[in-house]
């Protein structure tokens, strides 16, 4: 790390990834400290240099949109012990069979090995071991939230 001219180590508070929680570390950025939207993916990548290529794509950042990290801005860091530990048993699950789902209004999680959509899923795609997902038009998180405001009202 090369430390910055006047704030040194430069360390920032940092946030889950995953859920925005808080992060459980703290970032040292030293003169890393400027976020680069990548022209190709829109990822933003932070502490990089215009030298960099993205993190996400693997393309030249040099075009890309920068800014200065702020004082007291965020940044993503490692993910929080809640979101580790849920991420460990998803992969545990998808390990016995199950399945990795997405919903289009957010939430992720895994469908158990064994039940009907998993088994489905796996023998559509032909993937019977290892990582699969499906995407969700709706899910019981979205699905709640309408149920809840009608029984609410
Ligand atoms: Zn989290
Ligand atoms: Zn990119
Ligand atoms: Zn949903």
């Amino acid at each position: 790390m090369i430390l910055h001219k006047e704030k040194g180590v430069n360390p920032r508070m940092t946030f889950c990834p995953r859920c925005g929680g808080d992060g459980p570390d703290i970032a040292l950025l030293g003169n890393r400290d400027s976020v680069i939207t990548c022209p190709f993916c829109n990822a933003a990548n932070y502490g990089a240099f215009r030298s960099s290529d993205c993190g996400s794509c693997g393309q030249p950042l040099s075009g890309g949109e920068s800014r200065k990290i702020e004082e007291h801005e965020r940044i993503p860091g490692s993910l929080c012990k809640t979101c580790e530990e849920e991420v460990e048993n998803f992969k545990k699950e998808v390990e016995k069979g199950g399945i990795y789902w997405k919903c289009d209004c957010g939430a992720t999680g895994v469908i158990k090995g064994g039940s009907e959509l998993a088994v489905q899923v796996r023998e559509k795609s032909g993937i019977m071991e290892g990582p699969v997902g499906v995407t969700l038009e709706k899910c019981w998180v979205c699905e709640k939230g309408a149920k809840d405001g009608k029984e609410n009202s």
